[in-house]
């Protein structure tokens, strides 16, 4: 076995992201197993109650995030022709649900501190085709939101919040999806709570939250009061195109346990962050992102590293320690179908500098030293 900086090569994966689910999720998933109504039904409404109660507003339940925000960019009316300003440095997810509404992504620059989406720059990216602004809650921080809201008002825009990564995040006092004109989370397997796949939609709005009802049922007229009581709907109206994006019961079972269980789990992405912040904070060349975790719920934790780092032998190098580590994200306007003719300057240069470490509520704080003390003795070197 090689040595490296006087440690053993480690024999288990420190893996960059895990689901953490256990014999809780395995019973609840076996009953509705047992019972036989796989589909959407009364899970998903007992579901969507228990979500409704954590956020104090109107929750629909359906098959993942990106479907979310497809939905909820489908029911403001947003389609072909329309602009929705989203930074680029996101999960390609938040840019495929614009363009499956027919909408044209249009990238913005991030915050060169905090990778949150820029407000400045968002102002620039404006024109008379603008529909809607999509900030990205990065890691689980969400900045200076009501610098995005106040830009909306003055311009008449929505507000669709990717709110992937921050599930159980407290912006000034409020729960993130407590408030806001629409907030879409995504509950795959990986993310701060899990239902297999999954997500959910919240707003207050309830004519559109109507329509996202119908949507995601294939457009037919009320299906969702009929599915909730395992009833099928046979004879009905269809108004608008609809997806097949409800959620499941079985996808539900696994999210109660889990939303029973959030307490736990957030407490744990916290106390792991802290501590990376603790032992990272002094460390020459790297950089942590500024977060509060008392109130910010961590989904990833990114580092800034400085220019004379190469990433790519770092990450090499703590694979062989037996650490995973990860990059989120490769920039979308610099993909094929996303190309922007502008540049993109705080996206641009880091990039290229950002490395996501493992964090997920089965890891030790012990890992944590050990992947800092890692760390440390290689970007010395
Ligand atoms: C995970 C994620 C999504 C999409 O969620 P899925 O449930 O995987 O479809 C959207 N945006 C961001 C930033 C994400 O991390």
């Amino acid at each position: 076995m090689e040595m490296h900086h006087g440690h053993k090569t480690r024999m288990n994966l420190i893996r960059l992201s895990k689901s953490s689910v256990g014999n809780e999720e395995i019973r609840a998933v076996t009953q509705v197993l047992r019972e036989g109504y796989l589909g959407m039904g009364e899970q998903v409404k007992q579901f969507e109650i228990n979500l409704e109660k954590f956020f104090g507003r109107k929750v629909l339940c359906v098959s993942t995030g990106t479907s979310a925000l497809q939905l909820a960019l489908q029911a403001c009316g947003i389609g072909s022709g329309d602009e929705v300003i989203v930074p680029s440095l996101t999960y390609i997810a938040s840019f495929q649900a614009i363009s499956a509404t027919g909408a044209k992504p249009v990238a913005c620059d991030v915050d060169a501190s905090s990778l949150i989406i820029d407000s400045n720059d968002v102002e620039k990216r404006i024109t008379k085709k603008t529909r809607a602004i999509m900030p990205v809650h990065y890691s689980g921080g969400v900045g200076e939101l009501e610098k995005i809201y106040s830009i909306a008002k003055k311009y008449k825009l929505r507000v669709i919040e990717d709110a992937a990564h921050a599930f159980g995040t407290i912006h000034k006092n409020q729960l993130v999806g407590s408030f806001g004109d629409i907030v879409c989370f995504s509950f795959d397997g990986i993310k701060n709570i899990t239902s297999g796949e999954g997500g959910c939609v919240v707003s207050n709005d309830k004519k559109l939250m109507k329509v996202i009802e119908d949507l995601r049922l294939l457009g037919v007229e009320n299906d969702s009061a009929n599915r909730y009581k395992n009833i099928r709907s046979w004879s009905f109206d269809v108004k608008h195109l609809g997806w097949r994006y409800h959620m499941s019961n079985i996808m539900a079972s696994i999210g109660m346990v889990q939303l029973k269980k959030f307490e736990k789990l957030s407490q744990k992405r916290q106390a792991l962050a802290k501590r990376y912040d603790d032992k990272l904070r002094g460390i020459g060349n790297v950089l942590p992102l500024s977060r509060d975790y008392d109130f910010v719920v961590p989904h990833i934790y990114v580092i800034i590293l400085s220019k004379k780092i190469n990433r790519s032998l770092l990450m090499t190098c703590l694979l062989k320690l037996g650490i995973q580590t990860g990059i989120h994200y490769y920039p979308n306007h610099l993909l094929t179908l996303f190309k922007s003719a502008y540049k993109l300057k705080n996206t641009e240069d880091i990039h290229q500098r950002i490395l996501t470490l493992p964090l997920h509520p089965e890891m030790k704080l012990k890992d944590i030293d050990y992947i800092c003390s890692q760390l440390e003795s290689i970007v010395r070197n």
